[in-house]
């Protein structure tokens, strides 16, 4: 996941109330809490993503709906299903345009998932076209850089933020096998790694890695990585806007269940328009559900 943690500034923070909120939540997990217990805290919204309302089982309205993906190499079937009727609005204009699906497990496939039930493969992976893109940085050395797709599409999206007078810092970007490997390894040793699951992906775990994916900053430099953020022009200015230029907030408030992490909204990885804009018309807030796949909320 997310924190870039390599100045030590996550853990000079006192545990804020979302950082309890994590070690409560990993207590769950660690008691074996089932998603059913954990389901008084309902999605704000109870997404169809396959169209079928009533169709999905279980205490999760919307989990995992679609048609499952046994594997992950298959060629993903987008959220809408044959049940549905063909109609634009209700199909995503992958799946009814002509253009091309791509791979889920591939990390060069713009819609490859990384979660906790799908690693990377190869674990240690490392995308063949890193660039750094000439946006604000916040940041330095290998978190500077993306993908070159990625990179494109961030800097139109800065550019466009700061035409409206928003401030967008690139905070951290992509990540090596290695650093996660460091970086997890510190959780682990100070906080044991039940904890540790719950703040730092496991190595070859993380969409940073993938190149896809960055954190963001204000331009005030404030609320960095706390739930604060959210209120952050930059923040509110992605929430609004990013689906625009292909991105979306990756692990969204209250969806911890389905994408394994709770709310970041520093947190955005490149989808490609289509699926992006699509998402957002629909209101499917995360990549699990509008694939189709299963949800993730803990490593397997
Ligand atoms: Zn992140």
């Amino acid at each position: 996941m997310c924190y870039d943690d390599t100045d030590g500034a996550f853990g000079r923070q006192s545990p804020s109330p979302d950082a309890l909120s994590r070690r409560a939540f990993s207590r769950l997990l660690l008691a074996g809490t089932s998603l059913a217990a954990l389901s008084a805290c309902a999605p704000a919204q109870s997404f169809t993503p396959s169209g079928t309302p009533g169709s999905t089982p279980g205490p999760t309205p919307g989990m995992g709906g679609g048609t499952p993906t046994s594997s992950p190499s298959a060629t993903p079937t987008p959220a809408t299903s044959s049940a549905v009727p063909p109609s634009a609005a209700a199909r995503p204009p992958s799946a009814a345009a002509p253009g091309p699906h791509h791979s889920l497990s591939d990390p060069t496939s713009p819609w490859v998932i990384v979660n906790k039930h799908r690693p990377l493969s190869p674990a240690t992976f490392v995308p063949p076209d890193l660039v750094r893109p000439a946006v604000r940085l916040a940041t330095s050395g290998e978190a500077a850089l993306l993908n070159s797709t990625t990179a494109a599409a961030a800097e139109k999206m800065f550019a466009a933020a700061a035409a409206e007078g928003v401030i967008m810092t690139l905070a951290s970007g992509y990540r090596s096998f290695a650093t996660q490997t460091a970086t997890y390894g510190s959780y682990v040793n100070s906080r044991g790694r039940a904890e540790a699951d719950t703040a730092s992906a496991r190595p070859g775990h993380s969409e940073h890695q993938t190149g896809w994916a960055f954190d963001i900053g204000d331009g005030s430099g404030a609320d960095a990585f706390t739930p604060q953020f959210k209120d952050r022009p930059a923040a509110m200015w992605a929430k609004a806007n990013a689906h625009r230029f292909g991105f979306v907030v990756r692990y969204p408030w209250m969806l911890h269940k389905i994408t394994g992490y709770f709310y970041e909204p520093w947190h955005l990885r490149f989808i490609g328009t289509e699926v992006a804009k699509d998402m957002s018309a629909r209101g499917i807030g995360t990549l699990e559900q509008y694939f189709g796949l299963e949800a993730a909320p803990a490593y397997l």
